[in-house]
């Protein structure tokens, strides 16, 4: 099969390489459709995912959809041919974190993309069966790949405890910002109030009714809002300690966004005061079956986050361009 490897940094080849088989327990799937992940640039730009080395030229990609084209032995569907989504945090389902129902912070997790499993930028990908979500006929591939990030804002809304009484303030308007807003939408939440910097982004808030819209973290403080929940969402520096800053006494503030670099300081005195509990949120876990029905129902619309297609050939370009943050894209979005 064709793959986009990652030799070293920046440096994407298409090799042909030996199709997967689907093991026990697995399912192999003819991808149709990833979607870049900002995340991804990490392993891209730097040649090392947080100090982890790829031991082998890694094939990146952990959002996507495709076709189920082989069953391995033990599993009984779904039939080949089946257009399916995959929530790609593999856990074991044996340790302590598992039985306790911490499947995504399993001590034995296998995260698709990291080294050192290979991720989906390739034709095939085989994918434990209890990864794989079937995806009703009016949900496409593109959509079918968002429902991780959209899993991501599941899961970081049910860590919030968000109900539809609470004043909500979002910093960041990407595709997990937008994905954290859509399930607060869905869920009855209104009251939202928005940062985000980068122009083009603004749109499609606005277009899902949230109001007001900051420029900047530092604008809504100067707007005085005090927030009963902050969703860190932009992966930015200082927007952690702004976050504390926007909540009030006794709130809440989820860190989604992955700050890049690593390294996170902020000025203790506001959460200390405020007695604020600060929860950090770890990709997803269980989100599959509910960012599926979110999208047949039509409560929440990932069709129209706008996204730029590219040919697994392309897949350098479709890197470039999820590090340049363009305005006018959410998702590069690749068809292997
Ligand atoms: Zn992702
Ligand atoms: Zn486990």
């Amino acid at each position: 099969m064709r793959a986009a490897r990652l030799h070293a940094a920046r440096d994407v080849r298409i090799d042909e390489i030996a199709t997967p088989e689907a093991g026990p327990g697995e399912v192999l799937v003819r991808v149709r459709a990833v979607a870049i992940c900002p995340s991804d640039l990490r392993l891209y730009q730097d040649g090392h995912a947080s100090g982890v080395v790829p031991d082998h030229p890694m094939i990146q990609g952990h959002e996507f959809s495709g076709e189920v084209a082989a069953l391995g032995e033990g599993v009984e569907g779904p039939p080949v041919g089946t257009r399916v989504a995959i929530e790609p945090s593999w856990h074991c389902g044996k340790c302590d974190l598992c039985r306790a129902g911490y499947q995504n912070l399993c001590r034995n997790v296998i995260f698709p993309s990291f080294p050192q499993r290979d991720g989906a930028l390739a034709e095939y990908i085989a994918c434990p069966d209890f990864s794989v979500g079937v995806l009703p006929d009016s949900v496409g591939f593109i959509e079918g790949a968002l429902i991780e990030p959209l899993g991501v804002g599941i899961h970081a809304v049910r860590l919030s405890e968000a109900t539809p009484a609470d004043r909500i303030a979002v910093l960041g308007a990407g595709t997990i910002g937008m994905s954290v807003m859509l399930v607060l939408k869905a869920r009855g939440v209104e009251q939202i109030a928005l940062a985000e910097p980068i122009e083009g982004r603004q749109e499609w808030p606005r277009e899902l009714g949230v109001d007001p819209i900051a420029a900047s973290h530092q604008e809504l403080l100067d707007d005085e809002v005090e927030a009963d929940i902050v969703f860190e969402c932009s992966g930015n520096n200082e927007a952690v300690e702004q976050a504390m800053r926007l909540a009030r006494p006794a709130g809440r503030v989820v860190v989604v966004g992955i700050p890049h670099p690593d390294e996170v300081t902020f000025d203790s005195t506001v959460p200390r005061r405020r007695e604020l509990t600060v929860v950090f949120s770890r990709r997803s876990r269980d989100t599959l079956e509910e960012g599926i029905e979110l999208i047949a129902t039509g409560a929440v619309d990932m069709a129209s986050l706008p996204v730029r297609m590219y040919s697994l050939e392309q897949t350098a370009e479709a890197m470039e361009a999820t590090a340049s943050r363009p305005g006018d894209m959410l998702r590069a979005v690749v068809e292997p």
